[in-house]
């Protein structure tokens, strides 16, 4: 299996043409370089537009998306109504029904140029371990065009939902190399139990050998401080570099002193953070009267004290977020906007935040340069980083494994 592109643009401007060979990209020259054509079992012209790595989704709830069709719309706008509204259909969920909005939503992904997704799952009393199930199943649909990680996520917390933590180590056992552990300590009754969910973590981590990924402090609540324990506590655990912590939206909200105690231990820990625009620009900031929070973490603050952060598009049409297409340049124009990044260097570092940024969420070799696997987009008719942002352009191709999975063009515009 062979490919070749013509006429890529790179991000730093080289007009050049790729060659890939085997799944593996074999050659980048400077386009007036005369190739031979006939080598090759495909040949694209990208018509100098923007071509890169493919984009990367590190944080989805594949097991909830397009929910919102059965489901009442949440009144409140809270993340708590959100996890209420879900039980009703949580304890109806089957394999067939999770494949099937998961499996339209992964293509929809696919469309938009990605090849990696990592998407959590809730395993707790209600679901049980159908809604994983359903999600290894699509895993395996999927497993030649998508590299798909699962995260065993106990959303209703583990101590406040009894029969939790035997069912995330079946989940452990069930998912195989690929399962991720998932968390969610700001949900328990007090701090106590918070601490004690985090020590869970931290004991089946290490027995299951597999890194944590947890939903930390997702509220606008300053006394919420769980993410300070759990940086202190892998420090502590020798547990560095093997935690990705998701939404930390309270970071927002404690003082700048505590703010910057909390950040440098997270860049100790050498913590990776996912922020989740879309959803938390609507369900945070509900309980503020005159002028709201945007709901996002410290953003900005954590990338200049070199934390890595990346983006996600966390939920489609369910009870937190009645939108998402699960494009992830509309994701990075969501956080441009939230996090207030409009210079060029700034909208540069939003590119990385879906491409180089996940990939080290996701622990995958993933860049547009010789010997890596050729997991490529095409963002046709756009020149840079700046207007694929800007534009969200429809016309995509993405490659995986130096294959096409999928070809989206656009015809015209007509004005009258
Ligand atoms: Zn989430």
């Amino acid at each position: 299996m062979s490919l070749v592109i013509k006429n890529a643009l790179t991000r730093n401007g080289d007009l050049v043409t790729i060659a890939v060979k085997e799944r593996i990209i074999t050659d980048i020259t400077k386009a007036d370089k005369k190739i031979n054509e006939t080598e090759f079992g495909t040949i694209i012209d990208a018509k100098q537009s923007l071509v890169t790595e493919s984009l990367i989704s590190p944080h989805i709830h594949l097991d909830k998306v397009l929910i919102g069709d059965i489901i009442e719309p949440n009144q409140s706008g809270t993340l708590w109504e959100a996890i209420q509204k879900t039980w009703e259909v949580k304890r109806n969920y089957s394999v067939n029904n999770i494949k099937k909005r998961a499996s339209e939503v992964i293509n929809n992904q696919i469309k938009f140029g990605v090849t990696h997704i990592r998407t959590h799952v809730d395993v707790d009393s209600i679901g049980g371990l159908m809604p994983l199930k359903g999600l290894l199943a699509t895993k395996e649909d999927f497993k030649d065009v998508v590299d798909l990680q699962i995260v065993a996520f106990p959303q209703e917390g583990i101590l406040k939902d009894d029969g939790t933590e035997e069912l995330l180590e079946k989940a452990l056992e069930l998912g195989g190399k690929d399962i991720i552990l998932g968390g969610m300590p700001h949900n328990e009754l007090n701090d106590d139990n918070s601490k004690k969910h985090v020590n869970i973590l931290l004991t089946l981590a290490k027995k299951y050998n597999v890194p944590i990924d947890s939903h930390t402090d997702e509220t606008d609540d300053p006394n919420s401080r769980t993410l300070q324990f759990l940086a202190a506590r892998a420090i502590e655990e020798d547990f560095q570099h093997k935690i990705t912590v998701d939404h930390i939206c309270a970071l927002s909200s404690y003082d700048n002193y505590h703010a910057a105690r909390v950040i440098e231990l997270v860049k100790k820990a050498r913590i990776n953070v996912v922020t989740n625009p879309p959803t938390n620009m609507v369900l945070q900031g509900r309980l503020d009267t005159g002028a709201q929070r945007v709901g996002i973490t410290r953003v900005k603050e954590l990338l200049a004290a070199g934390v890595n952060v990346t983006i996600g598009q966390d939920c489609v049409h369910d009870p937190y977020y009645p939108f998402g297409n699960g494009d992830m340049l509309e994701v990075a124009n969501l956080l441009g906007h939230a996090a207030k990044m409009t210079t060029m260097a700034e909208i540069d570092i939003l590119y990385d935040t879906i491409t180089k940024n996940a990939a080290k969420v996701m622990d995958v070799t993933h860049y547009l340069s010789v010997g890596a696997p050729a997991d490529i987009v095409i963002l046709h008719g756009v020149k840079n980083v700046h207007e694929a942002i800007r534009t969200t352009p429809p016309a995509r191709t993405t490659i995986k494994n130096g294959k096409v999975i999928s070809q989206t063009k656009f015809e015209y515009s007509r004005f009258y």
